[in-house]
């Protein structure tokens, strides 16, 4: 068998291994090794901005089906994640959007995450952050990660955008700044038309450093433990060659939301019971491991166009030539933009913090699991910012290849669905602004025959039809400081040495927003801890 040896293994080349690899490779005296199951980022669609919608069909993408669900009429929720060098963040939205201040007081004053309060992690976030418009004490603008604005301003965006000042709603010029209340643009991870991922702007840099090796298409199986103490992973390469690969110093697990609880108890750490019923031995009983399990979820208020102002039919015929045209020619145009340009943070509740995130695009998604309308539309899209449903991953059996058993109670708590009423209600008032009324010829989802007033049981069954993924899972390995969080706020695995998880997992609440920027900073924090530790 084929073994290596290095000091430092990151598994998975996402988000979150990108970052931690390329600041370990910082210590020059630690081999670093960067293990990623999917290929290198070759693929074009990743890195137009405009076309990840393409991405996200491609190979580069796995899907994760979960069982049937009851809370939305036991229909499967489908969670897309990366398979490629950069995982998420080479094939996601681009939208930078870090969350509340109280999101991370919470971990700290809550979850007994010592070291995770805003005021420690927001050096982390400017000092990754390149900003090209914003300097202020919000914001870096020497940093590897180009944050900026849309290269567009789609002009049915614009009018959404309007009506929702005229409903009264604040307008925000950085949702990342002093409050995260109210409706703007995005400000986005791409920048002169090329996506700005955790692999173009953290890892390649670092890939010249002599002492960092990536290696693609290497597919994790399971660590070896031995004596408490993570010593190696068994893993197949491309060829389906079984590889070992043995860590002098850490383990550190980066695969993700998904497949970081099943390499813990794949390799037997996680809930005694399980493990014993499929015949693992345990290591430690970690009965949280694939526990609390969250996602942002939405329903899209969606209108068709009474012109042909939106984007449909933009990646078509003559549309897309000259699309193409001016995107390789001048770098300009409809392909350098992200497409989800505009977004509000609401307060539906009173509750004095945003807790409805809105996407409006020109362009409006199908039903779960359908491709987009086929005419022109347009999306106001609501999406819970803290759920309060809590799902469950679990093994099948011992075999790696299987797939994991998938509990999503997508949403399994009532304060969701409440939360999504209030957010479609909103979308709605805002819709039936002057202004923007009239660019509308009808209301195609809920559609005029829903009754969003309280109360409405109509409007609960539409929601739970239209419910989908806002491709935000977390929480599966949570940190925290009682001995029943998989991690310690250092990020250590409680029962194991040498072992840490540093992906978008070890969040015990989901950030309120999405989760890439998140993500980067935890394992920035991450190489933090462990350059502190290192011999
Ligand atoms: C379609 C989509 C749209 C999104 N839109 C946005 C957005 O607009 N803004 C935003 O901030 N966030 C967005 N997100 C979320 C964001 O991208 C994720 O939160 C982030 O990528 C999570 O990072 P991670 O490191 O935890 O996991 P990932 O980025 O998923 O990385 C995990 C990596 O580990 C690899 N891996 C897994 N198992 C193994 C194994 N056994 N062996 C070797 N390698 C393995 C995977 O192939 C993958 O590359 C989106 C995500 C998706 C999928």
């Amino acid at each position: 068998m084929k073994t290596w040896e290095f000091d430092y293994i990151v598994v998975g080349g996402g988000a979150s291994g990108c970052v931690l690899a390329a600041r370990l490779a910082q210590d020059t005296t630690a081999r670093v090794a960067l293990l990623e199951r999917g290929k290198v980022d070759s693929n074009q669609w990743i890195h137009i901005p405009a076309t990840f919608f393409k991405a996200i069909q491609s190979p580069d993408v796995e899907m994760q089906v979960s069982e049937p669900d009851p809370s939305l009429e036991s229909r499967p929720f489908v969670v897309p994640q990366g398979r490629v060098l950069g995982g998420g963040s080479s094939v996601n939205g681009m939208i930078y959007m870090r969350g509340q201040a109280q999101d991370y007081d919470a971990w700290a004053d809550q979850f007994g995450c010592e070291g995770w309060g805003y005021s420690d992690v927001l050096p982390v976030y400017k000092r990754q952050e390149r900003n090209t418009r914003l300097a202020d004490r919000y914001h870096g603008t020497s940093g590897r990660l180009i944050v900026d604005d849309p290269s567009e301003k789609h002009p049915v965006t614009q009018r959404i955008i309007d009506a929702a000042v005229a409903c009264g709603l604040p307008f925000n010029p950085d949702f990342n700044g002093a409050s995260q209340d109210g409706v703007g643009w995005y400000q986005v991870t791409a920048h002169r038309g090329r996506r700005q991922s955790a692999a173009t702007c953290f890892l390649k840099p670092a890939l010249k450093r002599e002492n960092l090796t990536l290696l693609t298409e290497i597919e994790v199986n399971r660590l070896q433990i031995e004596h408490r103490r993570a010593k190696a992973i068994e893993a197949f390469d491309a060829n389906g060659e079984p590889v070992l690969i043995k860590a002098a110093r850490e383990i550190i697990l980066c695969a993700g939301s998904f497949q970081s609880p099943k390499l813990l108890m794949l390799s037997g750490v996680g809930p005694k019971a399980d493990l014993q019923r499929h015949g693992i031995d345990v290591v430690y009983d970690s009965p949280e491991v694939g526990a609390n399990y969250q996602d942002h979820v939405g329903a899209p208020l969606t209108a068709r166009l009474s012109e042909k102002v939106g984007l449909h039919g933009a990646d078509r015929g003559l549309k897309s030539v000259g699309h193409g045209l001016n995107y390789l020619l001048f770098r300009r145009g409809l392909l350098t933009s992200n497409l989800l340009q505009g977004g509000a943070c609401v307060d539906t509740s009173g509750s004095g913090r945003p807790d409805v995130q809105y996407n409006i695009a020109p362009f409006a998604p199908g039903a779960p699991g359908m491709p987009p309308l086929d005419f022109h539309a347009l999306q106001i899209h609501p999406m819970t910012m803290r759920p309060k449903s809590r799902g469950r991953l679990s093994l099948r059996s011992a075999d790696p290849r299987e797939s994991l058993r998938f509990q999503a109670e997508a949403l399994g708590h009532d304060a969701d669905l409440a939360t999504l009423r209030r957010g479609v209600r909103l979308a709605r008032d805002i819709l039936n602004q002057a202004g923007l009324r009239e660019l509308v010829s009808e209301e195609v989802w809920p559609g005029p025959g829903i009754s969003v007033a309280e109360g409405s049981n109509n409007l609960d069954d539409a929601i739970r039809a239209q419910a989908r993924t806002i491709y935000h899972p977390s929480g599966t390995c949570q940190m925290g400081g009682s001995d029943e969080a998989v991690l310690d706020p250092q990020l250590r695995v409680r029962g194991v040495d040498g072992l840490r998880v540093a992906d978008c997992s070890v969040m015990p609440t989901l950030t309120s927003g999405n989760t890439g920027a998140p993500t980067m900073m935890i394992a920035d924090r991450c190489a933090d801890f462990i350059l502190a530790d290192a011999p």
